[in-house]
């Protein structure tokens, strides 16, 4: 497969070149009825991508410029990425689960000049902290509102109301595309390369301040075709994507994969419900369908599970975390998704370096990560010496080659301790290569828990209660022990209806099955586990929470 060396602007138009009459978005409605789902053709939303572009033209948005979208997913989060693509100015996904605080860091870290405000919510006062960082940040200088999303008997969305001239409407800004000629975006686009930095995503970062992985065209524009072409997407596929736009999981493997192939995208809603999202595949015909597998667990588990008619689904990915393997199975089974695969990066390598192929056994399809990308390279070194180690052996994951980022935003000394002098990203994710080349996750550095000497990784005494019958999903972590240094505690979720667990149960099952050392000592029943936006656990939260809880004393 050879690399494209285009901007992600050439590649769309000729994906609208190829297929302008054929169903490029769906947007379901929030009431869930399929007759009032927004619809667009290639055609139509090249036409919308074209005005947006237009608007911003017009608003005065240079090249390199930083455009934020602060909006959980909708149709002009898709319409924006594409705009500011043709223009070359930089998208900057912002976090829709970010507060003051965090929104103003990021604004002021890359110089944000204009940023796109989601309507106000239930849970969120979009626009009011979007209004703080103005005031707080000199640089930002515009507000663009988003209209509220299309559900009607769901009146619980406020869109900024636009108050002075720094903010604007949607609408408005769209409009203003008359005011420059129709051929300003070619004009624009003929001064762009596809080594221009195109996005910037912050990383989700447990530790320190997020930092801004800067990706260009040809990064993300590479990557999304690459997954699409491994997952053989045609025309005739279309993607249903309930995983977050703001991460790489929605933008790159959800909208490049597809459009880079003329597939239609299809979006449940602005956040992930397991029913809407399999009522999307149902009433949309879906083909592919994504998700992290917390949400493939949830949409699994729903009591009504049976009657959602699936059969169109034939692939899909699963990634962001590690995929349980019985998890895998009843996707592959339970929802047809026969194709389905597991994909393994980060935001710094655009995302996907290593997946699993179609003509893969069951096994490497469902315990693997599968094999590097095309044109990437991997390689798992001794975290100590950064030497390479034998296969079957675990160290550190790095890998190489296009997809690796342009660098943290204006901060080159973290760039230079992520990517190495021979240019490896170094993911600080611990793995094994057998011999075949295909990778296994055995967790974070820093998730490894150290009892008593023992490296145990969570991973492995994860996929082995999950076999448990109460079990629906399960997280093991490290507490901290005056003896062995760290203790063992699974916190569970449990099936409707299961007897709560106690850790004598657990101990008892896991009896003549793990060595000792890997037994836990505590077990947490919970409700739900602490998740990032883009859907991963956040384990370091629930340290905190049971160090408090079982006044252990941080260690
Ligand atoms: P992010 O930059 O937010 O995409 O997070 C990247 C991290 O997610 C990686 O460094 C891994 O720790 C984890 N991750 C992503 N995909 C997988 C996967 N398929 N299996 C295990 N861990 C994964």
């Amino acid at each position: 497969m050879s690399l494209l060396e285009e901007t992600i602007g050439a590649n769309f138009a000729r994906a609208v070149g190829q297929h302008a009459d054929q169903e490029a978005l769906v947007e379901a409605a929030g009431d869930g009825r399929a007759d009032a789902a927004r619809r667009w053709t290639y055609a139509e939303l090249a036409h919308d991508v074209d005005a947006a572009a237009r608007g911003l033209l017009a608003a005065g948005v240079a090249k390199g410029d930083r455009v934020g979208i602060w909006s959980p997913n909708c149709a002009e989060w898709t319409v924006i990425q594409y705009a500011t693509a043709a223009i070359g100015a930089i998208l900057v996904n912002v976090n829709p689960a970010y507060r003051a605080h965090e929104l103003q860091f990021v604004v002021r870290q890359n110089g944000m000049r204009m940023l796109v405000v989601a309507p106000s919510d239930r849970t969120s006062d979009y626009v009011a902290m979007a209004r703080a960082a103005v005031d707080e940040c000199p640089a930002l200088r515009e507000l663009v509102f988003l209209p509220a999303p299309h559900a009607p008997g769901e009146a619980v969305f406020e869109p900024g109301v636009p108050a002075s001239d720094g903010e604007t409407t949607w609408e408005a800004l769209v409009a203003r595309a008359g005011e420059v000629p129709a051929s300003a975006v070619a004009e624009r686009a003929a001064t762009l390369s596809a080594d221009d930095p195109i996005n910037i995503q912050y990383t989700s970062g447990t530790t320190g301040f997020p930092k801004g992985a800067t990706l260009t065209h040809r990064n993300i524009l590479n990557n999304g075709f690459a997954i699409g072409e491994l997952l053989g997407y045609t025309p005739e596929d279309r993607v249903v994507i309930p995983v977050p736009f703001y991460h790489c999981f929605g933008m790159v493997i959800g909208n490049l994969a597809a459009y880079s192939h003329g597939c239609a995208t299809i979006l449940p809603g602005r956040g992930f419900r397991p029913d809407a999202a399999l009522r999307a595949v149902q009433d949309f015909g879906g083909t592919s369908l994504y998700g992290v597998p917390t949400m493939f667990i949830a949409e699994l588990a729903l009591p009504d599970f049976g009657s959602y008619r699936l059969g169109t689904l034939r692939t899909g990915v699963m990634a962001g975390s590690t995929c349980p393997v019985e998890v895998m199975e009843r996707v592959i089974s339970d929802m047809h998704m026969e194709g389905v695969a597991i994909c393994y990066g980060m935001t710094e390598t655009s995302p996907v370096s290593t997946m699993t192929r179609a003509g893969d056994s069951l096994a490497q399809r469902t315990g693997t990560v599968g094999r590097t990308m095309p044109n990437l390279q991997s390689k798992v070194v001794d975290p100590a010496t950064g030497e390479t180690v034998e296969r079957g052996v675990i160290g550190e994951l790095c890998t190489r080659g296009y997809a690796v980022m342009a660098g943290y935003w204006d901060q080159p000394d973290k760039t230079a301790e992520a990517i190495d002098a021979d240019g490896w990203m170094h993911t600080g994710d611990l793995a094994r290569m057998d011999d075949d080349g295909y990778v296994m996750i055995e967790g974070r550095i820093k998730d490894m828990v150290i009892r008593g000497g023992e490296n145990v990784y969570p991973r492995e005494i994860e996929e082995f209660l999950y076999r448990h019958p109460a079990i629906q999903d399960v997280q093991v972590i490290g507490v901290p022990d005056p003896a062995y240094g760290e203790e063992l505690m699974a916190c569970i979720i449990l099936r409707p209806g299961a007897q709560p667990l106690t850790a004598e149960d657990i101990a008892e099952y896991c009896r003549g099955e793990l060595a000792h050392y890997k037994v836990p000592r505590y077990v947490d029943i919970r409700e739900s586990f602490p998740m990032t936006v883009s859907g991963k656990v956040r384990k370091v939260q629930m340290r905190e929470e049971a160090v408090a809880r079982l006044g252990l004393g941080a260690s």
